[in-house]
């Protein structure tokens, strides 16, 4: 079936593997262009091989997303390769799970800091106001996490958590701030994923290089135990693309964690007003 996004052009980042992987697998297979793009040089470009033997559009670059050279690059590929990008898809990240914050290392604040957050950074800067610029209707999509919404109180994932959480305030504040262009934003929260996250073999160099986490251990075998496969969580994403979605979950696990944190905030917004009442202007 003809959709507006056949033959429009992707930007996928984390595209060597997992959620990155199966995104730009059915986004080319709806008939998008795709630049799939990935820190990991030979798992990026055999992940494109698979696509583009296929025949379908894809094409591959090399990009460290928490470098901000690498990532206008990447802008300046996809439109040299393809023509002007549609759809954004900033879902490289790592994990930093299993690890009291107080008790991490300095580097890997940086490593997890630089590449969940910045990279966002970097694609508002160098993509985003060409996505605005070209006047047509595009899509800036974010990958944060179900931990951008609560803090998962087993896993301690406070440093992920937090860096999760940036990326759904950048996109709830870009949504506010692109109302009146034609660029839409949305903000992916998956809960597990059976993926490879918990690989720490992708630090890069300038950030101290690749590192062993055995801390997140439990990660590996959680999500294999629990994660829904990529490949759902990409059906789901477009589902979320043609409902014009902006919070896409991929299921309700976290359900009671989240409305207990709501419940508490809404009950110190009632002793705040409680407060105020009796403590402004008396
Ligand atoms: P994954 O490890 O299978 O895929 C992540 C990809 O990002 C890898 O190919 C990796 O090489 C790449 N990457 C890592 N650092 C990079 C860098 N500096 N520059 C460019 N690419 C880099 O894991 P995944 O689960 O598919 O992760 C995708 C996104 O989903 C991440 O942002 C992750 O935080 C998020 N997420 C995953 C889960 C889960 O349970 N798997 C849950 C919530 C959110």
């Amino acid at each position: 079936m003809k959709h507006y996004w056949n033959k429009k052009t992707a930007i996928v980042t984390g595209a060597a593997s997992g959620i990155g992987a199966a995104t730009a697998e059915l986004l080319a297979r709806k008939g998008m262009n795709v630049v799939m793009s990935d820190i990991q040089t030979k798992p990026l470009a055999e992940a494109a091989s698979r696509l583009k033997d296929e025949g379908l559009n894809v094409a591959h670059k090399v990009c460290d997303v928490s470098d901000p050279d690498m990532v206008e690059a990447l802008g300046l590929f996809a439109e040299n390769t393809f023509g002007r990008v549609h759809l954004c898809f900033n879902n490289a990240g790592v994990a930093m799970h299993g690890e009291k914050m107080h008790e991490m290392k300095l580097p890997d604040w940086r490593w997890v800091n630089e590449v969940n957050i910045q990279s966002v950074v970097h694609a508002i800067h160098h993509i985003l106001p060409r996505m605005i610029r070209h006047g047509e209707r595009a899509l800036f999509l974010n990958t944060a996490s179900i931990g951008g919404l609560q803090v998962n109180p087993n896993w301690l994932t406070g440093a992920y958590s937090m860096t999760k959480f940036a990326v759904v305030a950048m996109s709830e504040a870009l949504e506010n701030e692109l109302k009146s262009t034609q660029v839409r934003v949305a903000v992916l929260c998956p809960g597990a994923v059976a993926t490879n996250l918990s690989n720490a073999s992708t630090r890069p160099d300038r950030l101290g290089g690749a590192t062993e986490r055995p801390q997140q251990d439990f990660l590996r075998e959680a999500i294999a135990r629990v994660g829904v496969p990529p490949a759902y969580v990409a059906q789901r994403i477009w589902r979320a693309i043609e409902d014009a979605e902006f919070y896409i979950l991929t299921d309700a696990a976290a359900k009671v964690t989240i409305e207990t944190r709501h419940r508490r905030i809404e009950e110190a917004l009632s002793r705040a007003a409680e407060y105020s009442a009796t403590h402004i202007n008396n």
